[in-house]
């Protein structure tokens, strides 16, 4: 029994989040906008068939939106990697192997039966994902990657398959690969894909059939792979385990511009709360910080810093990494200064299971145990409770700079205090 590669994406993903957590905007045209209410990044197909478009900062939209009655929501991060959260959980049970590609993308496999029919698969699933989370999904199959991610494009636009197609079936695939342009498949950045239109190469067919030696010369290994996964052979394999982190960047552009070092301070303590506690979260340790900002790049004095320092032992401990932070941001801070973005870099990350101690270092390991309990402690309560139930006194904020969310939805699925109340007579 052969078996197959899915590729599973869903639809308008943030959008789809936000309808489902508010059932008076299912069905209706909305848009998601960036941090600090910047720019339109995800939107529903009802407000993409109005004509809205991706990537458009919200204030030149911001009437038309009004006027064509779209509603707007703030990105709502914490609900997204939540349902994310979910949805990978109910496909790693009705998938063989899983590799979680993206917040809402996910390569799977699965053998054929006997019939090699896997539509009615499909659709069952299809139909558990809608019921349990919410969320339509499409799903590609095929026999590579490559055509897994090109059937799932089919998928979207033949509405009649109802989210699903499988190009692992049709023998002459011809059909199907002339309507897919080079630069909509998998792998082929710009550089490739202007590369290959310079030789006449438009589509996923004329790439297939493109002679190995002129694709090997230019491209090496990689262009071999994608040509061989293109007709059929399979190259780039299922990972289920993801590659460990190399750094952690926490980064937030300020509702308003800040000038003094008391606020730059309380924004950078955010930061390295978040950042540290991700770091536990991940088993990771960290040996290099580096402390940023900047104002706005086309302001006349525009002025941006950044700071780093390398530390002896490896630490994933909020105090530590807040103690030095705030010693780089004295460095960075300068007076006057219009700061409109500020953030963390936690890097030369290493596993917490090789972790390397200083020899003679013993009087300190007391200290050191009591910091991870510490630490153990406060993560257990903002994960049992609400983020930031408990923080320390320098993440304090005393002027609301933080990043505009003047949209957000004010449900989640991560917060009991906002689980909705029935009352029933
Ligand atoms: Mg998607």
């Amino acid at each position: 029994m052969s078996k197959a590669i899915i590729q599973i994406d869903a639809n308008n993903f943030y959008a789809s989040c936000e309808q489902m957590i508010d059932p008076s905007i299912k069905g209706k045209a909305i848009v998601v906008l960036s941090n600090n209410d910047g720019c339109i990044i995800a939107r529903s197909s009802e407000a993409r068939k109005m004509g809205i478009p991706m990537g458009q900062p919200y204030y030149k939209f911001k009437n038309k939106l009004k006027q064509l009655n779209i509603k707007v929501r703030s990105s709502n991060y914490e609900l997204y990697g939540d349902m994310s959260n979910r949805l990978m959980e109910l496909l790693k049970k009705h998938c063989e192997e899983l590799e979680i590609y993206s917040i809402d993308e996910a390569f799977a496999t699965i053998k054929r039966p006997k019939d090699k029919c896997l539509y009615h698969w499909g659709k069952d699933l299809r139909a558990l994902v809608y019921q349990n989370i919410g969320i339509p999904i499409s799903i590609g199959i095929g026999e590579t990657k490559v055509l897994s991610k090109i059937s799932n494009h089919i998928a979207k636009k033949i509405h009649k398959n109802s989210g699903i197609f499988d190009i692992g079936i049709i023998e002459n695939k011809d059909h199907y690969l002339n309507q897919i342009k080079v630069d909509q498949i998998w792998g082929v950045g710009k550089r490739m894909s202007a590369w290959l239109k310079d030789r006449g190469i438009t589509n996923a067919k004329e790439l297939r059939d493109i002679s190995s030696v002129q694709i090997r010369a230019q491209y090496g290994i990689v262009g071999i792979r994608i040509k061989n996964e293109l007709k059929g052979n399979s190259c780039i394999t299922i990972k289920e385990k993801p590659p460990a982190r190399k750094e952690i960047c926490v980064s937030r552009s300020f509702a308003y511009p800040i000038d003094s070092l008391e606020e730059l301070n309380q924004a950078i303590s955010q930061y390295v709360l978040i950042a540290s506690s991700k770091l536990r979260k991940h088993n990771q340790l960290s040996s290099a910080i580096t402390i940023f900002t900047t104002t706005n790049i086309y302001s006349k004095d525009f002025y941006k810093s950044e700071a780093t320092k390398k530390l002896k032992i490896a630490t994933s401990n909020s105090a530590i990494i807040l103690k030095q932070s705030l010693s780089l941001t004295k460095k960075i801070f300068k007076p006057y200064k219009n700061l409109i973005k500020a953030g963390i870099i936690l890097h030369k990350l290493q596993s917490n299971n090789y972790k390397q101690n200083i020899l003679f270092n013993e009087g300190n390991r007391q200290k050191e145990l009591h910091l991870e309990r510490l630490d153990k402690i406060i993560d257990n309560i903002n994960k049992r409770n609400k983020k930031n139930t408990l923080n320390w006194g320098s993440s304090i904020i005393k002027k609301d700079w933080t990043p505009r969310r003047d949209n957000l939805s004010y449900l989640s699925t991560t917060t009991l205090e906002s689980i909705p109340t029935v009352f029933a007579n």
